[in-house]
């Protein structure tokens, strides 16, 4: 699943892995969770991550190959977050050659850049579940889902979103050039209702 931070890509991938019944790998996810729990592997990605630079390729092909290893890749997985750059993309597919997988398809989420500032600005998440809400879903600033307390992400802060976007363009969306080129690409408008977005992506798998 490929789009700019705040296009719905987790949000999507969630629904999509359910339906599938396959793993949701998300980067962001597995690193944040490394950085709450203060793991080695979290330590070092902590700076990265909330300031919106990119982790070093090294670490999250580590976390990549650990979670796509063994029982959890066989019927396939949905990958989130990862491959960010062309040098991860090409180890992403020798990996997938060592393991005898594929990829199918890369969905790219695709919304303006207006729409994502104003989402992202909004974003807010729940410090017990990680559940994602806007501003105001949930009641005063709880979790809908489990009750805890939502909170904005240090890199959902304004001047931290600039710079994931500088990254996004400068780094990972020549990804999409490089998908089409071998025929997976599908661009999937990312605007309209969540259920929308979902049935555009199930007309492209
Ligand atoms: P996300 O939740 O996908 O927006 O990721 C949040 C942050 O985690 C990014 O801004 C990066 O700092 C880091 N991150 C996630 N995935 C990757 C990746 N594939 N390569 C490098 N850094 C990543």
């Amino acid at each position: 699943m490929l789009g700019a931070p705040g296009a719905g890509k987790g949000t999507q991938a969630e629904k999509i892995s359910k339906k599938f019944e396959i793993p949701h790998i998300s980067t962001g996810d597995i690193l944040r969770k490394e950085i709450r729990e203060g793991t080695g592997p979290g330590l070092k990605a902590k700076e990265y991550v909330e300031s919106g630079k990119l982790v070093p390729d090294e670490l999250v092909v580590d976390i990549i190959e650990n979670s796509i290893k063994g029982d959890k890749a066989g019927k396939g997985f949905l990958m989130d977050g990862f491959p960010r750059n062309i040098a991860q993309a090409k180890i992403f597919s020798d990996m997938l050659d060592r393991i005898g997988s594929g990829l199918d398809k890369v969905i790219n989420i695709v919304v303006g850049s207006d729409e994502i500032i104003e989402r992202l600005g909004k974003r807010r998440v729940c410090n017990k579940c990680q559940q994602i809400s806007g501003i105001g879903e949930g009641q005063d600033g709880v979790c809908a889902k489990c009750g805890g307390k939502l909170i904005k992400r240090r890199d959902d802060e304004e001047d931290v979103i600039r710079h994931r976007l500088q990254v996004y363009k400068e780094e990972t969306s020549p990804l999409t050039e490089y998908y089409k080129e071998r025929g997976v690409l599908a661009n999937v408008r990312g605007t309209g209702s969540e259920e929308e977005v979902t049935e555009r992506i199930l007309e492209n798998i």
